[in-house]
């Protein structure tokens, strides 16, 4: 390759990677770092990056445009063979220091989210404050424009909600108008206000009434929001010491199933799951049939590469860990799904000639929390890393997901902390270059003392008739090692369907269906 082409290639190569900084770091701080040439990019604007580099095609000439005023020096160095040499290395050069400027403005990034995060204060804690938080914008219709406080309604969003029967299926809530059928420049010909709705008549004719609760729902937080779509309880964190108050109900007994009382038992336990993370069902018969039938009054049970309701004895049929008698240390399963698990089920049916197989619990978000408190860049590694898991123990099969997820998953929107990941057996690769995964080996050793925790670590001897449910995106579960003979059953559950049964049990369809539109 001729010196010149190597000199093009160089300058292509760092104005790339100057296109890829640009405006955040070159326009503010550096204008064009990389080219000798006169590159239109300066430190005052956000243009383009555009060069008037001289390609092989036409003759280099100096003229007023392409001499870089204060540099002569430079722009006749480009004029000789060694001259232009020397410019690739310093080309070369300025793109290594493009590349330490983006490691930086990445570490920048990642400090913006801990300061956001931190001035939130704790994620949990977010849910909680909205959680008591009533709506109160005032609807406003003024001169023809709905406002939610100070916020204008835009027409489309108002034309695409109509909520009457012939925009929107009453018993499905689907929509049945199209979208982009509405003008673009739809516009409210006359509205009128009343105590609790406005009606608006709008220029293509259709007529709309909009209750005044949906808007100001539609105008709240992300937040406040969040506490119906999410099925939001004020959350509560917990160690070893839960073991003195745990959460539990005794089931009904099965002479008496009356559906209302059901769905009402159902609640109670769901909600202690949304607030603890687990609950225990007491006085079970304890029967897989029995145990089967109620987490069905739950949801449907996930199918896994393992089967769906599960009722084993100890051994290795199933080539996983969780089938053998050795010890477990505090995991989360299914971390090789992208969608692991919602809830998870154990109930204990016998054991006999042996003894050992004390249950673990340990609460993730608690544990999060006292990380964030007290090395809040180990939070962020563990929050912002993307690790991978894998299940490749059966013959033919090995699980990954989709994509990395980090330890610490966060709703982009409200902040809040929605899911902890850890499964040491299961981890595959951590999404860093190789030269910086030890910034995350540091940060999860950290996490995993806290786990560790004597004082965060609740033991329980599980015994035949209770059925521990319990959230698999918050608590995590280990086991000690055990003798004899242990027969347990047990199976998984959706988050989305173990959710989607809280809400509409403890908040009712209509609040949920009414909240669909406003967010
Ligand atoms: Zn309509």
């Amino acid at each position: 390759m001729s010196s010149f082409a190597a000199l093009r290639r160089a300058h292509a190569d760092a104005r790339f990677k100057c296109i890829f900084l640009r405006p955040t770091l070159a326009s503010q701080r550096l204008g064009c770092p990389v080219s000798p040439f006169s590159c239109r990019l300066n430190s005052s604007t956000s243009e383009s990056h555009v060069s008037d580099a001289p390609t092989e095609e036409t003759p280099i000439v100096a003229s007023e445009k392409t001499v870089p005023s204060g540099d002569d020096t430079l722009f006749h160095k480009a004029l000789t063979p060694s001259g232009r040499r020397d410019l690739a290395d310093r080309i070369i050069q300025d793109g290594k220091e493009l590349h330490k400027l983006n490691v930086e403005l990445k570490n920048l990034q990642r400090f913006a989210r801990s300061t956001e995060l931190l001035v939130k204060g704790s994620p949990w804690k977010v849910a909680k404050h909205w959680f008591a938080t009533p709506f109160k914008e005032d609807v406003t219709l003024d001169n023809g424009v709905i406002r939610v406080g100070s916020q204008t309604v835009p027409n489309i969003w108002l034309r695409d909600n109509c909520q009457c029967n012939s925009c929107m299926h009453q018993e499905t809530r689907q929509r049945l108008l199209d979208t982009f059928s509405i003008p673009e420049d739809i516009s409210i010909k006359t509205a009128a206000e009343f105590r609790t709705a406005i009606e608006v008549t709008w220029s293509d004719g259709h007529q709309s009434t909009y209750d005044k609760d949906l808007l100001r729902e539609a105008g709240a937080n992300s937040e406040k929001k969040a506490v119906i779509r999410q099925g939001q309880v004020d959350i509560h964190l917990w160690n070893a010491s839960i073991a003195e108050s745990k959460p539990q109900l005794n089931w009904e007994p099965e002479s008496r199933p009356h559906e209302k009382r059901v769905d009402k038992f159902i609640q109670g336990v769901l909600q202690r799951i949304r607030r603890f993370g687990f609950c225990y069902v007491n006085r079970m018969k304890a029967t897989p049939e029995a145990t089967e039938k109620l987490l069905r009054r739950i949801a449907f049970i996930r199918e896994t590469h393992y089967g769906g309701f599960y009722d084993f004895t100890a051994d290795l049929a199933s080539k996983d860990t969780a089938y053998t008698n050795i010890a477990l240390g505090a995991h989360t399963d299914n971390t090789y799904f992208s969608d692991p698990a919602g809830l998870q089920a154990f109930h204990l049916l016998s054991h006999t000639d042996g003894k050992g197989g004390a249950s673990l619990l340990v609460d993730g978000f608690k544990a999060a929390e006292e990380l964030l408190h007290s090395d809040k860049e180990a939070y962020h590694i563990l929050a912002t890393v993307h690790v991978h898991g894998h299940a490749s123990g059966n013959d033919g099969i090995s699980i990954q997901p989709y994509k990395g997820f980090p330890v610490l998953e966060h709703d982009a929107e409200t902040g809040a902390l929605l899911r902890v990941r850890w499964n040491p057996s299961d981890r595959a690769a951590v999404e860093l270059p190789l030269e910086e995964v030890g910034k995350w080996y540091a940060a999860a050793r950290k996490f995993d003392a806290i786990l560790k925790r004597k004082e965060n670590e609740y033991w329980e001897q599980l015994q035949p008739g209770t059925l521990l449910i319990f959230d698999n995106w918050r608590v995590l579960h280990g086991r000690s090692a055990f003798t004899g003979k242990r027969r347990i059953c047990g199976g998984y559950i959706n988050r989305d369907d173990w959710i989607s049964k809280y809400k509409m049990l403890h908040f009712g369809k209509e609040d949920v269906l009414k909240n669909l539109a406003a967010g």
